[in-house]
This record gives structure tokens, sequence and C-alpha cells, in this order.
């Protein structure tokens, strides 16, 4: 018998799950946790012969499931959430554990919000789900969403489960079976999911999931032809591989994608509120999707936000993220860590000037950086163009309306951005100028399942959420019915 590792007295498996069974695999990996780089588990290395049963696995399973009503899925998407609820403190400390997130945040906020995706998709296919019939020339037209067969799910590691479950709880709503391929830097809580999963009665093989790598386990399930959606989270070179893996098949795809938000000052704004939203950007240090990273502060302004700011920020305490008191934890991984570095080097050799932090915080040595401000960038330069998923931000200042919008509108990226204005005529009609696929005004991080979310230019294709999310991950039919004779 192999030995069942565990977290914090939880046991976890590296093992892939197919077809309702544990399976091992041949290669190992070792997974190791941010908090002090010691080993947590050994996982699963997938192969295509892995993807290939795991499809199968789902594929068979899809003649039943897909056939269910929605009131019976409706109802094992409510147990799914009953039992996350059931195991939430495993969850959260098995996550905090595997990518260094806050605990706090994982019982307060994150864990209950996948329970909730579980429930959002559950009711909302029953009460919501719907277009009305229509009348053409005496013939009914009914629209109807119909599963459209195997997904391919493929995650990456800043908000492991909950960004998986946005996928899982739509796409198994819908009728359809999944394979999940979670990274491989935090693969344990995909896998404590499946257990809450089978608990919670849904079949063998209506889930499932192959651990592994990117180049191995991901690439071969993309290109699998039995796959009929693949959905990603992660970043812009990756999705351009799995759009070429995908095109041979015709597959659609939905990509969440990067992102260099801007949070834009105005000088008309209450600076206490954009000083609270710009520090907020350090949360889960720095690696957020959504995170508004670029500080664009209208110049009369900004003597007195760069102050602020910085009293603020010196208050944030770094540490052990299993500490409730602690605000930042430490990056993902090694080489996350280093990325982020080479970015800011690279950045203050260019001639930006650190305003706070600038390297590795040296008194807790290990994966934690400092949560760091640089100014003085030049525009168009590295460190204002590219993502680095860290807790670096920019400070830059615009002159009038006009430059704040050239600014923040200038990158590749088009994901959120944030204003802080106190004219509520200045926030509409700015807001209606900038390329993203989410404007938060006066606030950060509002996010209902009902809205559209997702990226325009290279954060995205397609968006999650609601009825977007069915149209995603199902084959939309209309059905044409001549009236009835006699009638
Ligand atoms: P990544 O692209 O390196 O990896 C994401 C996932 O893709 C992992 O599971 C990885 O194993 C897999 N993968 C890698 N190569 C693959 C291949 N050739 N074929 C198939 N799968 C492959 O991204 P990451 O570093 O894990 O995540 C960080 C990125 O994710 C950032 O760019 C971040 O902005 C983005 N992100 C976006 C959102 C959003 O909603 N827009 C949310 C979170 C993270």
């Amino acid at each position: 018998m192999t030995h069942q590792p565990t977290v914090a007295g939880v046991p976890v498996s590296g093992e892939h799950w197919i077809g309702g069974r544990r399976v091992g695999g041949t290669g190992r990996f070792t997974d190791v946790s941010p908090i002090d780089e010691t080993p947590v588990a050994e996982i699963s290395r997938g192969t295509a012969a892995d993807v290939d049963a795991a499809v199968e696995a789902a594929r068979t399973a899809f003649a039943s499931w897909s056939r269910t009503s929605r009131e019976e899925r409706a109802s094992l998407l409510h147990a799914i959430a009953d039992g996350v609820e059931k195991r939430l403190e495993d969850l959260a400390i098995v996550e905090t554990t595997d990518n260094g997130a806050l605990l706090r945040s994982h019982r307060r906020g994150v864990m209950p919000r996948v329970a909730h995706n579980f429930r959002f998709f559950a009711n909302w296919l029953v009460d919501e789900l719907d277009h009305p019939d229509f009348d053409t020339r005496g013939h009914r037209n009914h629209v109807s969403w119909d599963p459209a067969g195997v997904c391919a799910l493929v995650t990456p590691w800043n908000a492991p489960l909950m960004l998986a479950t946005w996928k899982i709880a739509p796409a198994l709503a819908a009728g359809n079976t999944v394979v999940l391929k979670p990274a491989e830097w935090t693969p344990l809580t995909a896998s404590l999911f499946a257990d809450i999963a089978a608990e919670a009665g849904l079949p063998d093989g209506v889930f499932n999931v192959v651990q592994g790598y990117g180049a191995e386990a991901g690439a071969a399930l993309v290109a699998h032809p039995g796959v009929r959606r693949i959905s990603f989270t992660g970043s812009v070179p990756t999705a351009r591989t799995i759009a070429a893996a995908a095109a041979p098949n015709l597959v659609p795809t939905s990509f969440e994608l990067g992102g260099k938000s801007p949070l834009v000052v105005f000088a008309d704004a209450d600076l206490d509120l954009a000083v609270d939203l710009a520090v907020e950007q350090y949360d889960n240090a720095g690696q957020v999707c959504l995170a508004a990273v670029r500080l664009l502060v209208e110049e009369s302004v900004v003597d007195e936000f760069r102050a602020r700011f910085l009293a603020r920020a010196a208050k944030l305490r770094q540490g052990d993220p299993r500490d409730e008191t602690t605000d930042l934890g430490p990056q993902v991984h090694r080489r996350q860590h280093e990325k982020i570095d080479g970015f800011v080097r690279r950045a203050v050799e260019a001639g930006a000037e650190p305003l706070l932090g600038g390297g590795p915080n040296t008194e807790l040595g290990g994966l934690y950086y400092r949560p760091t401000l640089l100014a003085g960038a030049a525009e168009g330069s590295e460190i204002l163009t590219e993502e680095v998923f860290g807790p670096v931000l920019t400070l830059q200042t615009f002159r009038d309306e006009e430059d704040a919008v050239r600014l923040a509108n200038s990158t590749r990226f088009g994901l959120a951005a944030t204003l802080v204005t106190g004219d509520e005529s200045r926030a509409e009609r700015v807001s209606s100028r900038l390329v993203a696929g989410t404007v938060w005004v006066n606030c950060f991080f509002v996010r209902d399942l009902r809205a559209p979310f997702g990226g325009s230019r290279e954060s995205g294709i397609g968006r999650e959420g609601g009825t977007w999310s069915f149209d995603f991950y199902c084959d939309v039919k209309n059905s044409v019915f001549a009236p009835r004779e006699g009638n």
C-alpha cells in the first residue's frame, strides 16, 4: 500500500482521479509548499495515456449524465456545495499550504465562494436559463441549451480551486462531463474536490482529474479529439499554444488570460479611498490577474497620494500565510519569485526608482518578496507593459482626462480597470472609453456571477458568468415547429 500524505492532518492524494477511482500512473514529481519550500506530496505526472483514459471515462459518463434533468443536476450541484461547506477548513488549509495565499482569505472569502459557484449555476440552470419562444409566420421557435460533450479545463495556481470551479460548476450544470488539469504547482485541492464530488453522489466519470505538467498532460488534453470544449485560465503564451492545438479539431475555446490593469486616480477623488484601493493590489502577494498594478495619478495630487500610500503600505505585515494577522504571504514558487525579481532589477537598471521594497524580503528569506512600488519608468518600458504577477506596482502621472485614457489603454491587455473619482459624469465618460472586460468605479473586486467576466485584447476570448457560461458550455439549438394543422 502506498503511503497517504497529509497536510495539517488532512489526507490528500497526488494521484489522478479517473472514472471514479484513484490512478497512480507512471512518473511522479514533488509538490512543494511555498511557505517554507518543504515537500508536501508526490504528484502523478500525467501522460497522454492517462489523458486518453480520462477522456474515455468522461465520454462514457456523458451518455447518461447529459440526459439527466436540469433539476437532478441542480440538486447534485447543491450537494457538492454542501460538501465543500462541510470541508471548508480542510480545503482552506490545504490550499494555503499548496499556494501560499492567506488562510484567512481562504476561510472567509475564497472557499465560501467555491460553494457559491455551485449554488449559483445550479439556481441559474433551473430558474434563469431560458429564452422565450417566438413566432415566425405561425412557426414556434424554441431555443435550448444542449450539453456539448467532454470539457477540458486547464487552470492556474493563483486561486486554484476557485478558478477551477468557475468552470466545473457551469460545465457540469450544462450536462457535460469534465477532465480537469490543475496547475502543477497547486494540485491538491482539485484532488480533495474529487472526493467531495464523489461523496455528494456525482456518478463515476462525470468529473476527472489528470495531474501533471502543462507541456505533457495539459498539451495532450487540449489536443485530444474526444474533447468538445476547452476552457483555460492562465498566461497568454500558453493560450496561443492551446489555440493552435484546438484548431485542427475546431474546438471552441474560452480564455481568461493575463492583465496589466490600471488604477486611475483623478484629482477630484477621495484620496484615502484611492490609497486603500491601491494597497489592496498587493493581495495574494500580487498574484491576481485583475490586479490594478499601474497606478495612474493626476499630477496635481501625486505628492499627497504618494505620501499617504507609503504610510499605509508601511503597515502591511508580511509573513506566514497561516497566521491570521498576515497581510502578504510568499510567492507561489521559486521560479515565480525569480521572475518577479528579474522584472524589478531590469526596471531599476532602466531608470525606475523603487519608492517601496524593490527586492526579496531578506529577513524572512524563502519566497517572500517585499511589496514594491516603482516610479519613473519610461513609457512603453517592460515594467509598464508586461505582466509581472507579483507584489509590484508602478506609479505614473497624467495631465488630464485625455491623457489618463491614453495611458490606461496603452498595453496589449484589457482585463479590468479601476477609476477613483468624485465626479459621476467623468466616471461614465471615462469608463465608456476604457478597453476592459470589467471597470470598477470607486471600488475593486466586486464580483457577481450574473455579470459577464473576461478580458479584451490579449486578456482573453469569451466571457464567463450567468448565461454567458452556458452559451459556451452548450450547443445552443433553435428548434422550429410548424403550426399544427387546424390551428
Ligand atoms: P500558465 O499559462 O503557465 O499555466 C496555466 C495552466 O496551463 C497550468 O495548469 C499549466 O500546467 C497549463 N499549461 C501550460 N502549458 C500548457 C500547454 N502547452 N498545453 C496545455 N496546458 C498547458 O499560467 P500560470 O502561470 O499557471 O498562471 C498565471 C497566469 O494566469 C497569469 O498570466 C494570470 O494573469 C493568468 N490568470 C488569469 C485569470 C483570468 O481570469 N483572466 C485568472 C487567474 C490567472
